[in-house]
Order: C-alpha cells, then sequence, then structure tokens
C-alpha cells in the first residue's frame, strides 16, 4: 500500500484507541493485513523492470510528503501536537522504511534480509489503475470513521 494509506491507517487507530500498548501493535499488524490486499504502490514495477529505482524513489518522496501533510490536516488542524499519533504513523510505514535499502539500494544484511521476506509473503501487488481502488476504499472507510464515530 501507500504510504498515505498506511499512514491514514495508522493515524485513525492511533487516534481512536488511546492506549499505545494496544493501538502500537495493531498499527504494526494493520500494515502486513492492508498489504495482503492487491494494491499498487511506488515499489511497484521495480522487480518486473518497469520502473526504475530513481522513478520509485521520487514517486515515494511525493508519498511520504503526501502521507504526513494528509495525517497534518485530517488529525492535527486545531490540535495540539501528538507524539503519539505520529510516532504511530511512522511506526505504521516502518515495515516499508525498514526495507528501503533493500529495495533502493538493494543492500540487504541481516535482519533487513528477513523482514523483507516476511514482508513479501504478504505483499500482493495489483496494476494501475485497479491498484488504487481498495486503497480508495480504506481511505473513505478511515474517513467515515473520522467524521462519523
Ligand atoms: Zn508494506
Amino acid at each position: 500500500m501507500l504510504s498515505t494509506t498506511h499512514s491514514l491507517v495508522s493515524a485513525i487507530i492511533v487516534s481512536k484507541i488511546p492506549s499505545p500498548a494496544i493501538s502500537f501493535p495493531l498499527v504494526i499488524i494493520t500494515h502486513y493485513l492492508i498489504d495482503s490486499i492487491p494494491h499498487w504502490d511506488t515499489g511497484s514495477g521495480l522487480s518486473n523492470g518497469t520502473k526504475t529505482r530513481k522513478q520509485s524513489f521520487f514517486h515515494t518522496l511525493i508519498d511520504l510528503t503526501t502521507a504526513a501533510t494528509v495525517v497534518l490536516l485530517l488529525f492535527q488542524i486545531g490540535k495540539s501536537l501528538s507524539i503519539r499519533l505520529w510516532l504511530g504513523v511512522l511506526l505504521g510505514i516502518s515495515p516499508d522504511l525498514v526495507e528501503s535499502p533493500a529495495l533502493f539500494l538493494n543492500y540487504r544484511p541481516s535482519p533487513i534480509d528477513k523482514l523483507e521476506k516476511f514482508h513479501d509473503y504478504f505483499h500482493r501487488s495489483w496494476k494501475l489503475p485497479y491498484g488504487l481502488i481498495p486503497q480508495v476504499i480504506i481511505i473513505a472507510i478511515v474517513l467515515l470513521i473520522l467524521y462519523f464515530t
């Protein structure tokens, strides 16, 4: 999934479940669960050569910037800075961040190689534009929970 999708899911979990002892593990579990839904993300196309590492890196920077901006606008405007929220968001994208040296630099020291294999076990890809459909649905669910609960 895009970092934007993971970040919004993480933010809604952390904002609705005040205890980090519950919300933080749930954020990690949710990352792998929603990655198992076929999707497109900024790393899609790297393994089959339809995208270069440079393109993927640039798209990832756009995605991370979008993620931070959307979380800021939806969860922080008019509220005091929440370290817990941002830690939860960071945790929610951490499986992808940990994998970034392998993805962009082809650098896989242990335990990055093991984490990458674990991540790949769950990860299901889908081409554009279909790979965005599940993410639009997930984000819509996040917005419904945010505004109606
Ligand atoms: Zn992931």
